[in-house]
């Protein structure tokens, strides 16, 4: 039976760097190998993105089980704005491709400047967002070595700025509720920012079972906030195995292995080719479907 549903978000983490420290970070590929990272080799990071084209764009045998309209690229780290050119680039190539296209960033690097240059290229901005408390900021890692931040103004100024550059582009939060903020308030300032979409992410143990919260924990945030933000979409641990589509920064498709089991990696896609390297990886079309239906989207 074949899963309707209308857009295929493929996540590429560009880059593991980031220039923030959060303790419950999974966008680690274990074993120090930024120098692999596709786009330090000229040219390549573009023939990833044509080889997908070719593949997810146009007829295939995925897409016959999975019909989909549309493939947005959604562009990952570590924090993609590091690469500041690079990324924009990528940007540029994955749009002219023929992709629909978002970030997810840590909105750091989102000068006006950087504003300027990125934001009609976005369908969609994501900013990954836990606290509105410096402390609580500081505690989880969320802040630069010179303790730098992103602040609630610095956040209503980004998101403000996005939507006069771009009138027709969604704005996302992201916010993982983790053993800092669990207990937190942020509906004051979420009404303030109004985002398309607010997507509550339960910490997940990818590295280190540490970071767990209680099922409980979550849902008191949850329930906390969902009277007063009516776009709210809680996303808990289990609608998140294999219900992804990710690259990682060396340009192969990898899903998490379980808690604290690491990743699970295809070949180079650039050697093995799309299909053959797709096979490799478990990805779970329903709990796509599932987390689409629900208007849950990376
Ligand atoms: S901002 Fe994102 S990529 Fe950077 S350390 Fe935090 S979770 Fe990891």
């Amino acid at each position: 039976m074949s899963i309707p549903t209308q857009e295929l978000v493929i996540n590429f983490h560009m880059t593991e760097v980031c220039n923030y420290r959060c303790t419950y970070c999974y966008a680690k590929w274990n074993d120090n190998q930024f120098r692999n990272e596709l786009h330090l080799q000229p040219g390549q990071v573009e023939q990833l993105l044509s080889s997908l084209a070719d593949f997810f764009l146009s007829a295939n045998p995925f897409k016959q089980e999975f019909p989909y309209q549309t493939v947005r690229i959604n562009f990952a780290g570590g924090e993609p704005m590091v690469l500041g050119k690079q990324f924009i680039n990528a940007l540029d190539t994955a749009k002219a491709l023929g992709f629909r296209t978002s970030i997810i960033t840590n909105g750091h690097f989102l000068t006006p400047d950087m504003l300027q240059q990125s934001s009609s290229k976005l369908d969609m901005l994501g900013i990954s967002f836990d606290t509105a408390d410096e402390l609580i900021a500081q505690s989880i890692g969320r802040a630069d070595r010179r303790g730098h931040w992103l602040n609630a103004n610095q956040l209503v100024r980004i998101a403000n700025t996005y939507r006069q550059l771009n009138s027709k582009g969604q704005l996302k939060i992201n916010t993982v509720v983790n053993p800092f903020n669990w207990y937190e308030n942020m509906s004051s300032l979420i009404a303030q920012v109004q985002p398309d979409k607010w997507k509550l992410l339960r910490v997940l143990p990818v590295h280190d079972v540490r970071q767990v919260i209680t099922s409980e924990q979550y849902q008191a945030y949850v329930d906390r906030h969902a009277p007063h933000v009516s776009n709210l979409i809680a996303e808990d641990n289990d609608a998140m195995w294999a219900s992804y589509l990710m690259i990682n920064p060396q340009g192969r498709f990898y899903q998490n292995n379980g808690p604290e089991k690491g990743h699970l990696l295809s070949d180079p896609i650039l050697k093995a080719g799309v299909e053959q390297a797709f096979s490799q990886i478990p990805f779970d079309f329903h709990a796509f479907a599932n987390r689409y239906t629900h208007g849950v989207k990376s």
